[in-house]
């Protein structure tokens, strides 16, 4: 197991984080809120964009050098998405790939990084992650997506609700029950391709501007190997909400400080 995130900076490099600013309006000259305004109202993801970030090395943002991204902190990750979002051009997909991929670089293997997690640091891959469920929104534990034990792998039945990119994405990071413990939902985080036999996606017609698309995605009997199975069987909504921890500080206030110190680098979620 790595542990490789942990050791993150408190006390920045300002200059390497004004070079990191400096990078994202380079990509924000290039593409505009006409070029939002143009994907979202098509429903379209803003790859030109993506593929940019890609080349830039944005997207190897928090991805250890040591696998070609480029380190740093959340307060890079929440410097880069203000820019963005003060440009009118929020990159959901910037946020959704940089989280979802977290429990895999804490709690994956070796070959777990490299098969899933580097595709994402030069644009080949997008990410998504899928934990919400008809009736397991703000409470996680009633997941019912079953992932079952078969020979040599796993076999996952049941549906998602409100999965953003998920269509757009290549990979995907799911939440499922694999049990019960004392009478408590054993629930497990699976990585696997969207292209797998047995998915089907469903475009949901929300209210809402943004060229990321929501899913509900369906699973029938959906086969994977037992190495896809990220950490220990058990422990997915912990390793999941290590990733949400990263997206909802880097959506929150990065500049505010508390006894000097960037508030994004103490804040903690209660959930
Ligand atoms: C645009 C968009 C994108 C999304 N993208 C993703 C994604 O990529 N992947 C994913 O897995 N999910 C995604 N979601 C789902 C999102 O995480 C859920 O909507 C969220 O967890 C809330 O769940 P819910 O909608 O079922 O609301 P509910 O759980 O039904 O809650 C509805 C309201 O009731 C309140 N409430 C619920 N329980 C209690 C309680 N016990 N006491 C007091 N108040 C309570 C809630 O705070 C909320 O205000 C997305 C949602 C949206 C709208």
């Amino acid at each position: 197991m790595s542990d490789i995130l942990e050791g993150t900076p408190i006390i920045e490099d300002e200059e390497r984080l004004e070079a990191v600013r400096e990078v994202a309006r380079s990509i924000t000259a290039r593409f505009d809120r006409e070029y939002w305004l143009r994907c979202a109202r098509q429903g379209l993801p803003m790859d030109e964009m993506w593929q940019a970030l890609g080349e830039s090395g944005l997207l190897g943002l928090r991805v250890p050098e040591k696998y070609g991204g480029m380190g740093g902190s959340i307060r890079e990750l929440a410097a880069v998405l203000e820019i963005m979002c003060a440009a009118g051009v929020p990159e959901g997909s910037l946020l959704l790939t940089g989280f979802a991929r977290v429990p895999i670089l804490e709690q994956g293997t070796q070959e777990q990084i490299e098969r899933w997690v580097l595709p994402t640091i030069d644009g080949q891959h997008r990410m998504c992650f899928a934990m919400t469920e008809p009736d397991a929104g703000t409470n996680s534990f009633n997941v019912r997506t079953s992932a079952r034990k078969v020979d040599g792998g796993w076999s996952i039945s049941g549906q998602k609700v409100y999965i953003s990119n998920a269509r757009e994405s290549q990979t995907m990071v799911i939440l499922c029950r694999t049990g019960e413990v004392d009478g408590k939902p054993e629930l497990s985080l699976f990585v696997l391709k969207t292209d797998t036999p047995g998915i089907t996606y469903n475009l949901l017609d929300i209210a809402q501007l943004s060229p990321e698309n929501q899913y509900g995605v369906f699973f029938d009997d959906v086969l994977i190997a037992d190495d896809q199975l990220i950490g220990e069987r058990g422990k997915g909504l912990r390793y999941l909400f290590s990733g949400l921890n990263v997206k909802r500080r880097s959506k929150g206030t990065p500049d505010r400080r508390r006894r000097g110190t960037p508030f994004s680098d103490n804040m903690m979620l209660v959930c």
